[in-house]
């Protein structure tokens, strides 16, 4: 029971007024977020969040692994606690992080002392663990500009932490603190990933999924929730609501020019996923796309596409390329999941070929044989959700 883990703050150290409400915030997040995995003694001191498990057998591995998924967190370690004496202090430095000490072949000691009635100072610390170490184990050198193991003694008021190096944390914000905005959500390699960056700017989310049957099939839909899971790791539960887009689709096709199929069923898409949005009282939309990735996302078509939208929509993607999305993708773990295939309702009835540059105009003069208002309507009122993510106990 006397190991910890110890997280450092990111970005909203920056904060000013808003601190105290980051703070609580991320506090209670990380609370929720390891409920189920015992009791937790969590408080935050200069800019270092410790985490003391309060009874035995904690599963400390997964609340670290846990802990790594949490928007705000900068960097996090495990941390031995041991009393604040010299003779501990040398003990548990030599056996905690002996396994790695032994594979090293150069090693330094970081000293830290917050608590300034601990009878050394942080140089001296330094010196007494390094000779201790060096004669534990012997096959060391010392390396202060590039060592192979980094010993961190930090002696604080409740006592002395041992730890190796720090791993870097999810970064970002605390979700919750950015607001809340809808995600409109395919099965593809890009939605996924353009949800995760904006939760990772504190955006709390809700999903909007647009599924065509029987185009589309139930294990298309089976995989944005497994999709959806994976995102929630890091921005926690969500709804997800699925819109039956069929009929939307089929009058498209039956009435408009085919070469505006794709930027008309999209203008649809922004105005059902706006509705359902207000519902749910969100100030944003989010979409995954990229500049001239596809037809649909020209300038000219993401302006057409807008202008049915009164909220502003996020497109965190927009200046990146494929293959740095894909790299989030493979970092978060969505990757696997998007590139299994289904079939998503933009990919059936598109036109061979698709306006680049769409003119207002003609758009607007080739939706005018639908009932739009009524079709958006009927979308909305159709729409289903259900809760994606895990529920801790508390
Ligand atoms: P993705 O990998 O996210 O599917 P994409 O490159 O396939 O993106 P498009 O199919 O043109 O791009 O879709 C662009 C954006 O429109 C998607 O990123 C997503 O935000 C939204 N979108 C596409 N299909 C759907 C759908 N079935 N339901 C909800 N949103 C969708
Ligand atoms: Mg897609």
């Amino acid at each position: 029971m006397n190991e910890i883990l110890l997280l450092k703050l990111g970005e909203l150290v920056l904060k000013g007024l808003n601190r105290k409400l980051f703070e609580n915030l991320l506090l209670k997040r990380i609370q929720y977020t390891l409920c189920d995995l015992g009791q937790f003694d969590i408080r935050l001191a200069q800019s270092t969040i410790t985490v003391v498990p309060q009874q035995a057998g904690v599963d400390l591995e997964e609340a670290a692994e846990r802990v790594s998924k949490i928007f705000g967190i900068a960097a996090f370690s495990r941390a031995y606690v041991t009393e604040k004496n010299m003779d501990a202090i040398l003990q548990a430095a030599g056996e905690y992080l002996g396994e790695e000490l032994e594979q090293a072949e150069t090693f330094k000691i970081e000293a830290k002392r917050s608590d300034k009635k601990f009878p050394f100072n942080s140089p001296q610390i330094c010196m007494q663990v390094g000779e201790y170490l060096l004669e534990k184990y012997p096959h060391l050198t010392v390396d202060v500009h590039h060592p192979d193991c980094i010993v961190y003694v930090e002696v604080r008021d409740y006592g002395a932490y041992i730890r190796g190096r720090a791993l870097q944390g999810a970064g970002g914000i605390p979700v919750g603190t950015g607001g809340k905005a809808a995600v409109l959500i395919s099965g593809g390699i890009d939605s996924p990933v353009a949800a995760w960056m904006m939760a990772k700017r504190g955006v709390e989310l809700t999903a909007v999924h647009f599924a065509s049957p029987p185009y589309t099939s139930e294990r298309a839909e089976d995989k944005v929730v497994r999709l959806l899971t994976r995102v929630s790791e890091y921005s926690g539960r969500m709804k997800m609501y699925t819109v039956p887009f069929t009929k939307v689709q089929e009058q498209i096709r039956a009435n408009c020019p085919e070469e505006l199929f794709t930027i008309i069923m999209r203008r649809f898409m922004m105005r059902v996923a706006e509705q359902i949005a207000k519902k749910e009282e969100c100030g944003a939309l989010i979409t995954g796309e990229s500049l001239g990735q596809v037809a649909s996302q020209t300038m000219q078509a993401v302006g057409c596409t807008d202008m049915v939208a009164e909220m502003p929509v996020f497109r965190p993607l927009i200046g990146m390329d494929k293959t740095e999305i894909i790299a989030v993708a493979r970092r978060i773990g969505t990757f696997e999941i998007s590139i299994e295939p289904y079939e998503d309702c933009c990919t059936i009835f598109t036109p061979k070929h698709p306006r680049t540059k769409p003119i207002p105009a003609f758009v607007e003069k080739g939706e005018s044989m639908l009932h739009v208002e009524a079709l958006v309507e009927e979308c909305v009122q159709n729409a289903r959700y259900r809760k994606i993510g895990y529920r801790r106990q508390d």
